[in-house]
């Protein structure tokens, strides 16, 4: 099963990048304000966090792990548990999980990702000269084409 975690891998290639989370911590989407643009200061938009140090990374990496979804699942539910205070916000948290799966399972293992938005895109080592036909979108995000609006 193919999940994310945060890698070093390819920083730098945009003068924004930035990572915070030790190589290989297993990331989740964390939160972004609505509406802010990919490239703003903030960085909500291009950012994974990780979900051991709540740190920030524009950059993950796709591994292969031996864990079942349901185990993915139930440790991104538990690594929220601070959030969690009802059972919608515990489904939601479910609902990130999954989304992190179907994320991860769309690029090929080893694939370096970016986010812009809700649009997620493999890097190469040539630089920004990416595959846009492999890009994967959010899909429960109506606004993912909008946010992505400042892709280069
Ligand atoms: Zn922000």
């Amino acid at each position: 099963m193919k999940i994310l975690v945060a890698t070093k891998e390819t920083q730098g290639q945009r003068a924004n990048d930035y990572s915070f989370v030790p190589e290989r911590e297993i990331v989740g989407f964390g939160h972004t304000h609505d509406g802010e643009l990919v490239d703003a200061p903030c960085g909500c938009q291009r950012a994974f966090t990780g979900t051991a140090t709540d740190a920030a990374t524009t950059t993950v990496k796709v591994i292969d792990s031996e864990s079942t979804p349901e185990e993915f699942i139930d440790d991104i539910v538990a690594a929220n548990a601070e959030f969690i205070f009802s059972t919608d916000a515990e489904e939601a948290f479910r609902q990130e999980a999954l989304e992190l799966l179907q994320t991860a399972d769309h690029f090929p293992v080893g694939a370096i990702l970016e986010r812009r938005g809700w649009l997620f895109r493999e890097r190469t080592t040539a630089g920004l000269n990416r595959a846009p036909q492999s890009d994967y979108k959010r899909s429960q995000c109506d606004d993912a084409i909008e946010l992505a609006g400042a892709v280069a």
